[in-house]
């Protein structure tokens, strides 16, 4: 089997390989930074952050570009609003995106480009394109792309522009879905805007140009794949068809990848409805990475998935539920031998999820499939049914499992204080929940620290110091580290 994904282009589902070698090249429009990331941003970036994780798993090697847009309308706007330069402007936000995407385990892509770096490029194929008259000039110096030079606009969103009026033009870099209009490509210099001097004369670029110049510049006039959000499709991807292809003659990207909006309690996120959140509000509200991560990850990207905090608490108890499985497995002295009906629930788990994820990233079938596999070795254990030798098996299941979710490892201590120190410097205090600052304070011991007062405790209470023991154990938890006792000894983990 192979995996199957939906593409976008062709409306259905095919089956996805790399076109040459054995490298998937592919490229997902990145983050405009002009604000922090929102959680449905993050939805697409784990999307296709698992996208790339189950690449790899099946043995691809991988060429995955992915843009900054450090120059559009609303970097432009807020930047003079504050009186201060786009790229004073942009760093910050650039900086807490790959923050926040560190944060939720996302993996960096083989090449992060900013826009800015771009604009020789974006100005050569603008003059490609007026050689083929299919860009032109206006008096103001502006260029715009001649939607009637090519015939196939609207065949990524399905859309019948026919009758449409010739030469009516916009100028905005997002617009309504129904609007088939010449759009900017190049906009002329105005008063208090960044410009660049180029070969097609002063201005700054539109947003499509951008990611038409660079993916083509890093991934060749044809690649495999392009992704982004299903906001995307139109106008931004239908009009990267239409610069590109009106350049190249050839495909563009051959299949297309689109993740579907979440939504917040059932409605829309939206400022005005306050339910509007980023990565960070969560966290400094008491909530972990990982809790995130596995919510978001837990519904397959074409499915309407419906943020609720019942459901990101129900992801915390999930993701809990495995790391303690694992604990379970590598601290229990189990007895010597091998349990047959062990290796057959690890392969069966192996092969279902590993089934689902082909089947259009069927995240939901590998969850079943593990959850299963805990639950039926747990029931196994408790009636003394696991050997030794099961515990590879099951680590083993466990281990492809995590390749793609990404959150057996107990790291979010680190990352939540970081978020801590960040809202204390932006002067946000009042922001962050008491159990925000408690598994904060969990990162302040290494794992190695914490190995030894345990160690400490376990001796005190041998030598019936149990005076010094109920000392350790409070100073740990007084740390965010719970001790559990259990036959094999104690085990920690953080808060
Ligand atoms: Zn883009």
């Amino acid at each position: 089997m192979a995996l199957r994904l939906y593409n976008t282009l062709s409306g259905t589902i095919e089956e996805f390989k790399p076109s040459t070698d054995n490298t998937v090249r592919f490229y997902a429009c990145g983050p405009t930074v002009y604000d922090y990331g929102h959680i449905g941003n993050f939805r697409t970036f784990i999307a296709v952050d698992l996208l790339r994780r189950f690449l790899r798993q099946s043995g691809y090697r991988l060429m995955h570009v992915m843009n900054i847009t450090d120059v559009d309308d609303k970097i432009i706007r807020n930047a003079s609003q504050r009186g201060v330069s786009i790229f004073d402007y942009t760093k910050k936000f650039t900086q807490a995106f790959l923050d926040d995407t560190h944060t939720l385990s996302i993996q960096v892509p083989e090449k992060i480009v900013r826009a800015t770096d771009h604009i020789p490029e974006m100005a050569h194929l603008i003059e490609e394109l007026a050689k083929k008259e299919i860009a032109y000039k206006t008096e103001d110096g502006s260029w715009y792309y001649r939607i009637a030079k090519f015939p196939q606009y609207g065949k990524l969103s399905k859309k019948d522009f026919d009758g449409m009026n010739d030469g009516a033009r916009v100028d905005v870099d997002e617009y309504e879905k129904d609007n088939a209009r010449d759009f900017a490509l190049w906009k002329a210099p105005k008063e208090g805007e960044h410009s660049w001097d180029t070969a097609i004369g002063p201005g700054r670029p539109g947003w499509h140009i951008e990611c038409s110049a660079m993916s083509m510049k890093y991934l060749g006039e044809t690649f495999d794949l392009h992704a982004g959000g299903e906001d995307l499709v139109f106008p931004h991807h239908e009009n990267e068809i239409a610069q590109s292809e009106g350049v190249t003659d050839k495909t563009f990207a051959r299949s297309w990848m689109h993740v579907r909006f979440l939504l917040v309690e059932g409605q829309k996120m939206s400022k005005s409805l306050g339910n509007f959140y980023t990565l960070r509000d969560l966290v400094l509200m008491g909530h972990k990475p990982s809790s995130l991560r596995f919510l978001l990850s837990s519904v397959p990207y074409r499915k309407q998935l419906n943020f609720t905090f019942d459901g990101l608490t129900q992801a915390a108890t999930s993701v809990e539920r495995l790391r303690n499985f694992k604990r379970r497995l590598e601290t229990t002295s189990w007895p010597e031998g091998v349990n047959a009906e062990i290796a057959a629930l690890a392969e069966k788990a192996k092969a279902e999820m590993r089934s689902g994820m082909e089947d259009d990233l069927n995240t939901a079938q590998m969850l079943g499939a593990i959850f299963d596999l805990v639950r039926d070795s747990n029931a196994l254990a408790d009636k003394g049914g696991v050997h030794q030798d099961d515990v590879r098996p099951l680590l083993e299941a466990l281990q492809q499992f995590d390749e793609i979710f990404d959150v057996l490892t107990d790291n979010d201590s680190p990352k939540i204080k970081a978020i801590v120190d960040w809202a204390k410097a932006e002067g946000l205090e009042e922001k962050i929940a008491p159990a925000t600052m408690e598994m904060a304070k969990a990162a302040s011991l290494s794992d190695e620290q914490i190995e030894a007062l345990v160690q400490k405790n376990t001796e005190a209470r041998k030598a019936k110091d149990f005076k010094t023991a109920d000392a350790i154990r409070g100073e740990l938890l007084e740390q965010g580290i719970i001790l559990e006792n259990t036959k094999d000894g104690v085990r920690w983990k953080r808060k």
